[in-house]
């Protein structure tokens, strides 16, 4: 059936060649570090199940999600490698994720409990990984807590519910000295635990921005997200190529019509832009359902045939349209609009930056109605 071939209409394009060369790449610099793939939101939009396989042959040891039924989904695909999942519903039974030998983060005392009932009717331990509030208040067990956590995760492993194999804490990314302050913070909690006779078999704190920018966050494992996906963690102009990264997403679309207008024609919802001077048009089909944000109405930028070209007017919901001058494009041509910027293309940071966000936005966010394609 025609109507169920991939059309390149709208499309992502996704390097796993790239993912395993990222992984590798940061295997590399962060050891005798581990590292685990953060394959949480669909693999940051880049599609969950290929991605972790991708990771897993680059070097990862660890895949980390935000849910259980992130990880489960993981499970589901065949995936048997240690996963960590870290977010979890406040009614949640962890059965099933216990059933399927996901890893769970625990948060509090309350949580450490319900998964050592869970771990009781399953009749096998829980591994669980102690997270500690070291300031990013999000969530994490509070510091006036640690104590008693750890007495009563050493009373539970005593009795053979659950195991305790990691620590672990999140960075609030603010500067190298804050960094320092928590990862001082969470190894007194590592010593508080020992002091309990809690002793993990992994200490993590980093992710993508700590383990490249303060070494000694990186501990026994780093939990690797956007650089993964070929991404800078820093927002300070820093590139993928500076990293030693591979941007592992290409979003691109065909030209879907082409006009030419006069001057002073307006040009999509509100004619925010008219024509300065006789133009050419080129309609793109993707618009603010496929995750183009509208912030980058009037300012994001495509490439088609090897020139750049900017949003005239605002991003609608299922296409924009790009001011292409007098260059020389036709219905079906090929639009990019970001990928590698080594292939002169923009980047998901220069959208992020045209609409005021971050480069893990731009990705996270492209919509169910675009294919991805895994290369
Ligand atoms: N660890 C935790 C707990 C996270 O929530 C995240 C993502 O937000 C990561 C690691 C990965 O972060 P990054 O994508 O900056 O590497």
């Amino acid at each position: 059936n025609p109507r169920h071939v991939r059309s390149p209409f709208r499309e992502a394009v996704i390097d796993l060649d790239a993912i395993r060369a990222n992984v590798a790449h940061l295997a590399a610099t962060v050891a005798p570090a581990s590292v685990m793939a953060v394959v949480k939101a669909d693999a940051y939009g880049h599609g969950a199940a290929p991605v972790a396989r991708a990771a897993l042959e680059g070097g990862a040891d660890w895949l980390g999600v935000a849910d259980i039924d992130e990880a489960l989904a993981l499970r589901d695909a065949g995936i048997e490698a240690p996963v960590l999942a870290w977010l979890h519903d406040p009614d949640a039974r962890y059965d099933g994720a216990i059933a399927q030998r996901v890893d769970l983060g625990v948060s509090s005392i309350a949580q450490l409990e319900a998964m050592a009932d869970a771990a009781a009717r399953a009749g096998r331990p829980a591994n669980l990984h102690l997270k500690l509030d070291t300031g990013l208040s999000r969530n994490g067990i509070l510091r006036t807590e640690w104590d008693a956590a750890v007495a009563r995760a050493a009373a539970l492993e005593a009795e053979g519910r659950i195991r305790v194999r990691g620590l672990f804490s999140h960075l609030a990314n603010t500067s190298p000295v804050d960094d320092r302050d928590q990862l001082a913070a969470f190894l007194d909690g590592v010593a508080a635990a020992e002091r309990a006779g809690v002793v993990p078999d992994v200490r993590h704190l980093a992710a993508s921005a700590g383990a490249l920018r303060v070494p000694e966050t990186r501990l026994d494992l780093v939990r690797i997200g956007i650089g993964v996906y070929g991404l800078p963690p820093f927002g300070d102009g820093t590139t993928a190529a500076d990293l030693g990264l591979r941007p592992a997403m290409t979003l691109r679309g065909r030209v879907a019509a082409v006009r030419h207008v006069e001057s002073g024609t307006g040009v999509s919802y509100g004619y925010t832009w008219r024509a300065p001077r006789p133009t050419t048009l080129a309609l793109v089909p993707l618009g603010y359902a496929d995750g183009i944000p509208r912030h980058a109405s009037g300012r994001g930028e495509v490439v088609i045939g090897g020139r750049r070209h900017r949003v005239a007017g605002r991003v609608a919901m299922d296409q924009f349209v790009v001011d292409v001058g007098d260059a020389d494009v036709a219905v079906g041509d090929e639009v990019v609009l970001f990928g590698d910027p080594a292939d002169g293309v923009p980047s998901a940071d220069d959208w992020a930056d045209a609409a005021g966000t971050i480069g893990y936005e731009i990705v996270t966010r492209i919509g169910p109605r675009v294919p991805r394609t895994h290369l």
